[in-house]
């Protein structure tokens, strides 16, 4: 993409409103723009952060075996009146009534919708397990919505359903979540760590919470500093076995890690003194399994393998999409501006050219942006006649992790220059050599 003909409306001000960094970052370069409290237009450069992160996410899910789909936004409250949650909700259901006097509602997650959906179209046991998901926004009426995309009333969430036999299936299902979403959050940068949280009302131990460290996290965390060590890295895994999946869960939840809900000082004091850490977290998925909780009010029942007629055992999984745009940032920024993780970055790199109108540089711009582009990559080509100091703190606030830089000196003798954003250190290499380099860190093969 060559600036000059991109729409990134950076703010030279900082918005006033912003609490947090993460939202100062997203407004200041033109990734996002609220259309109304908690509601926000995604402007093309958070936009495609939106689709990276949607893409891991639906690649990892699928990787597990999970089938997406796609359910509406707004649904009929007749549902929720069978499961019980119309007005069990409360104030946070957006509720609408259509023209017909028919009440309605913005979804603010899917058991009920999705549940129907099952029970319309199984009836026997030889078609579990299935684990059906959606990538799809969502409406929670926030009493206060706050900190940008972090706590919004719109945002997008992955939300994916487990149907099963037998409460041990169900178990494996969960374990299969659990797994999949280290390798998601791993692929995008982020450690988020599964911490033991709280069933609510329903009760019971098998809920998780991933939580991003960060000071400005909602949620108050304890955990053993041992669990920040561990990393999921790229194992192979084979997410029909239950053994594997069972270990796994078993080796990132044996140690202390609780959100404020579930902690409990006595069992903490067990921690070494010197490995008892107190932080702040954002929350960026939980997994639940909830029994028959929805299946035995919906009807949601399958012949077992004797003939008989059981509910199935159920759970929800839920990654907030559009929330880790900014647990992304808070985990990943300096003073200049965002840093994204190479696998989450809007374009590759940038490309800075220190003259435009000298040919020689025009030239090497205009072939690097070729290269890079026939290696599948996207350059992010600064072609605009801004002086040099303001493009680049563009493009350290907007978090290109690489950035080349173009000028009628360095091409005198043969080089250009390939910059870390995370580091800060330049190397002078050319122009082939530097192709070379960000086609490896992307795992491309320059030739
Ligand atoms: P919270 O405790 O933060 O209100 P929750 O536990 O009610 O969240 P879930 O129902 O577990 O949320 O939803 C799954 C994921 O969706 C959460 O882990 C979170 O990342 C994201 N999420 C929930 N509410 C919001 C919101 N208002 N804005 C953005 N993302 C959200
Ligand atoms: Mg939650």
């Amino acid at each position: 993409m060559r600036l000059s003909r991109y729409f990134l409306p950076v703010l030279k001000e900082t918005p006033a409103e912003a609490q947090i960094v993460s939202h100062r970052y997203m407004l200041r370069a033109g990734m996002i723009k609220q259309a109304s409290a908690g509601i926000y237009s995604w402007l093309p450069l958070g936009y495609k952060v939106l689709m990276n992160i949607e893409t891991i996410v639906h690649e990892e899910q699928q990787r597990a075996g999970h089938i997406p789909l796609l359910m509406p936004t707004l649904q009929s409250a007749d549902l929720w009146r069978e499961s019980g949650r119309y007005d069990a909700y409360g104030e946070e259901m957006l509720r609408i009534t259509d023209r017909h006097g028919r009440d309605m509602l913005y979804g603010p997650t899917n058991e009920e919708l999705v549940t129907d959906i099952f029970r319309s179209n199984v009836s026997s046991y030889k078609d579990l397990p299935l684990t059906l998901y959606h990538i799809q926004w969502k409406f929670r009426d926030e009493i206060r919505p706050r900190f940008g995309v972090m706590r919004g009333r719109e945002f997008y969430m992955k939300d994916g359903y487990n149907f099963d036999l037998t409460k041990e299936d169900a178990l494996h299902a969960y374990n299969r979540h659990l797994v999949s979403y280290l390798r998601t959050y791993e692929r995008m940068g982020l450690q988020a760590i599964p911490m033991r949280a709280d069933g609510g009302p329903i009760g019971g131990d098998y809920t998780h919470e991933f939580l991003v460290l960060a000071d400005t996290g909602e949620s108050e965390v304890f955990y053993d500093s041992e669990i920040t060590d561990l990393k999921f890295g790229d194992r192979e895994i084979d997410y029909d076995s239950v053994e594997q999946c069972q270990a796994v869960l078993e080796e990132f939840t044996s140690r202390y890690a609780r959100t404020d809900e579930t902690h409990d000082e006595a069992v903490f004091a067990e921690v070494p003194e010197e490995r008892r850490r107190t932080a702040r977290g954002i929350e960026v998925g939980q997994i639940f399994y909830f029994g028959t909780k929805y299946s035995e009010s919906m009807g949601a029942m399958v012949q077992d393998s004797e003939g008989g007629k059981v509910p199935v055992h159920m759970g929800s999984h839920g990654i907030g999409v559009s929330r880790l745009l900014g647990a992304i940032i808070e985990a990943s920024h300096d003073e200049k501006g965002i840093i994204w993780p190479e696998g989450v970055t809007p374009f590759h790199c940038g490309i800075v050219n220190l003259k435009v109108g000298d040919e020689a540089a025009d030239e090497a711009c205009a072939s690097l942006y070729k290269a890079l582009s026939a290696l599948g990559l996207e350059p992010l080509y600064d072609d605009t006649s801004d002086r040099a100091g303001a493009k680049f703190a563009k493009m350290d606030l907007i978090g290109l992790p690489w950035r080349i830089t173009v000028g009628p000196r360095g091409l005198k003798n043969g080089v250009v220059e390939v910059t870390s954003r995370r580091t800060g250190e330049s190397e002078e290499l050319p122009p082939l050599e530097a192709i070379e380099k960000i086609a490896k860190i992307y795992g491309k093969v320059a030739s």
